[in-house]
């Protein structure tokens, strides 16, 4: 089948391979893939900002149709609309895994970085990182609940958004778009700041019940600043737009050291918090949220490309032109 994969380490490079399909250990199973979402950690993993286990396939964002069972995996599972958790392996053992943070853990495999991910036709993992998808869902939008599960991680545990809140999101992308509608559904007042070349994701922030704002046009105060742009500038203007005793939330991930007035949190008393990755609970949340109604996919996802259009796709995400981009494997193959 056909893999997304970066073969060398220190080569900032992808490229579309053969692979055999993998193994299937007791315990696990293979997953047909739906649709693998495209992401900003996608071009950090690339580029060799974000460590990996080469040679490997990408992709960490899943949604898709169990379609065979290993050893032992409980037998409803053979057909079942999925999204996976991000971690094929923790070591279990460590403080971390023991007090139930596994996203925190050293030892931390995940699919499409330390193991193989989802730009390809299948993918393997533990019975024990599956999630139903709610009834109705098409099996493609189940691969932006991992976003949504990085999210809830963030925002939910404990809750970072009071009912009557006034909530700035910096940063309209995906993050931004599925953190907004988090925010609003704990009874925030969300609004949603981008730059002038932001106008088609502020417009779709409009349209999922936001207030849009050009970052340069903030006036007022807010109770919660969620930054989801990893922007230096972004991220400086959040925490001068706090009221004194407010919340900073940092989502947008950067691997670059940027300038902020840390003074700040003396001088108004600030919270600051951040989260990593996911846990089994910020899934069940999101899952919760999906069911309620409470996020839409939908209007997030520009366009659903088939995995030979990787390189337009990706070069789409790197210059933040439209919100999500999803890759079909099986799309465009003939049965
Ligand atoms: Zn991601
Ligand atoms: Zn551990």
């Amino acid at each position: 089948m056909k893999a997304l994969r970066k073969l060398v380490a220190d080569e900032a490079r992808l490229s579309l391979e053969d692979v055999a399909p993998a193994s299937l250990p007791p315990g696990h199973v293979r997953v047909a893939v739906a649709a693998c979402g495209v992401c900003g950690t996608d071009l950090h993993i690339r580029d060799g900002g974000y460590a990996s286990s080469t040679p490997v396939t990408l992709g960490h964002e899943v949604g898709g149709t169990v379609d065979e069972l290993g050893a032992g995996v409980e037998g409803s599972w053979l057909g079942a609309q999925v999204a996976l958790e991000t971690f094929y392996s923790v070591c279990g053992t460590c403080d971390f895994c023991r007090d139930g943070r596994p996203n925190l853990c050293r030892q931390r495999k995940s699919i499409g970085s330390g193991v193989d991910g989802g730009f390809a036709e299948s993918v393997v993992v533990p019975a024990s990182n599956l999630h139903l998808l709610p009834q109705g869902l098409d099996p493609r939008f189940g691969a932006l609940c991992e976003p949504l599960a990085c999210v809830c991680q963030s925002l939910l545990d404990p809750a970072r958004v009071q009912s009557g809140d006034r909530v700035l999101i910096t940063g309209p992308g995906a993050m931004g778009l599925l953190a907004g509608q988090v925010a609003a559904s704990l009874g925030g007042a969300v609004t949603l700041a981008g730059t002038p070349s932001d106008t088609e994701r502020l417009s779709v922030g409009t349209s999922l019940g936001m207030t849009a704002a050009l970052s340069s046009e903030l006036g007022g105060e807010f109770d919660v600043v969620i930054d989801c742009s990893g922007a230096g500038p972004a991220m400086a203007l959040g925490l001068e737009m706090l009221r004194p005793g407010g919340r900073y939330v940092q989502i947008g991930q950067t691997d670059r050291a940027v300038s902020v007035r840390l003074a700040l949190l003396s001088f108004k008393e600030l919270e600051l918090s951040g989260g990593f990755a996911s846990t089994p609970r910020s899934w069940r949340r999101a899952i919760t949220l999906l069911e309620d109604g409470a996020v839409r996919f939908e209007p997030i996802v520009t366009e659903i490309a088939p995995l030979d259009e990787w390189e337009r796709v990706f070069a789409r995400t790197e210059s933040a032109d439209g919100v999500k981009f999803l890759l079909a494997p099986t799309q465009g193959l003939s049965a």
